[in-house]
């Protein structure tokens, strides 16, 4: 399944996933990946699917979310790895801009000291670029990279990017207690970020279960420290830890839909109820695929999520 959704997304509206890069295959292994370890930790590009599946994939989601009277603001490059992996990125891009969608990748920057991928984000409509650390060490805890990737290339790629880039870009960086949160280290990415400029710069936590079980959110006033300290010295940081709500569209198969969204976004247990009231199913379908094992449900900070199993 490589489209999926859409999704409501905190920063996007109604994305519509493309899934380019099958799982679990990253240039990091986040701590609080909610797609678990890395399976394949590689920064070597290659050809993961043809151009024209992934159109034809995207395409027909499209027509079924259309017909079914629903709306897309973004086609979003959001798949279960690094999508920047993925070497037939701007033919791929160039298929998709027939749908006349607008086009968004959410990389984690891993890459961009690379000059042929700068060139290929440039391509998209929206970029978000992952800031979770600006110190080596950190970093390395934090992300979990490969071994082969240097922090400081990936930051002068990074700036390099956001002097060339015409169009909107964001950045995300995930707070981790206790690794990535300490006030020192928020004053150094607020310079790295001033340097940058990013349209907006996303301060968020892990709210879906992690891939380290000890890898949890700040408390409330670490969270609220990070942002003050980050706006002193850049505009525009916006928190980005509510819920996305519960807008989760049904296009016609219920298995199907949520096999795909959940392979990509964990599903809290209410948001599940008011997708099975809107597709008019039961619990049953969840309790079927739970038994076939495609999906598990697991408990995080008091919530239940359900999540496709991956492998
Ligand atoms: S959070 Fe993103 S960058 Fe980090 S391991 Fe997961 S898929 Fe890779």
């Amino acid at each position: 399944m490589i489209a999926f959704g859409p999704v409501p997304s905190r920063r996007l509206g109604r994305s519509l996933g493309i899934n380019n890069i099958p799982p679990k295959v990253c240039t990091y292994s986040c701590v609080y990946c909610q797609l678990g370890r890395t399976i394949k930790l590689q920064v070597d590009r290659r050809m993961f699917y043809e151009p024209d599946d992934i159109l034809m994939s995207v395409q027909s989601k499209v027509e079924s979310v259309q017909k079914s009277g629903e709306t897309i603001d973004y086609l979003t490059f959001v798949p279960d790895g690094e999508p920047t992996l993925d070497v037939n990125l701007v033919p791929e891009i160039a298929l998709l801009r027939r749908l006349g969608i607008p086009l968004a990748v959410i990389t984690n920057g891993s890459l961009i000291w690379r000059e042929d991928v700068r060139e290929e984000l440039e391509q998209a409509d929206w970029v978000s670029l992952k800031v979770d650390a600006v110190r080596e060490g950190i970093w390395r805890r934090v992300d979990r990279p490969h071994g082969k990737l240097q922090l400081a290339s990936i930051q002068d790629g990074m700036l390099e990017f956001a002097k060339a880039y015409t169009g909107h870009l964001v950045t995300e960086t995930m707070l981790v207690a206790g690794v990535n949160d300490g006030e020192k280290h928020m004053g150094e990415v607020a310079d790295f970020l001033a340097r940058l400029q990013p349209e907006r710069a996303y301060l968020s936590i892990p709210t879906r279960p992690p891939a380290e079980e000890w890898a949890r959110a700040p408390r409330e006033e670490t969270i609220n420290r990070a942002y003050q300290v980050l706006s002193e010295s850049i505009d525009r940081v916006e928190y980005l830890i509510g819920y996305e709500g519960n807008a989760f569209a049904f296009t016609g198969s219920v298995e199907e839909d949520l096999l795909s969204i959940t392979a990509v976004h964990p599903m809290r247990e209410d948001a599940v109820s008011a997708f099975l009231a809107r597709a008019r199913a039961d619990w049953s379908v969840i309790h079927r695929l739970i038994v076939q094992k495609q999906l598990i449900e697991m408990e995080y900070e008091e919530q239940k999520f359900y999540m496709r199993k991956l492998c």
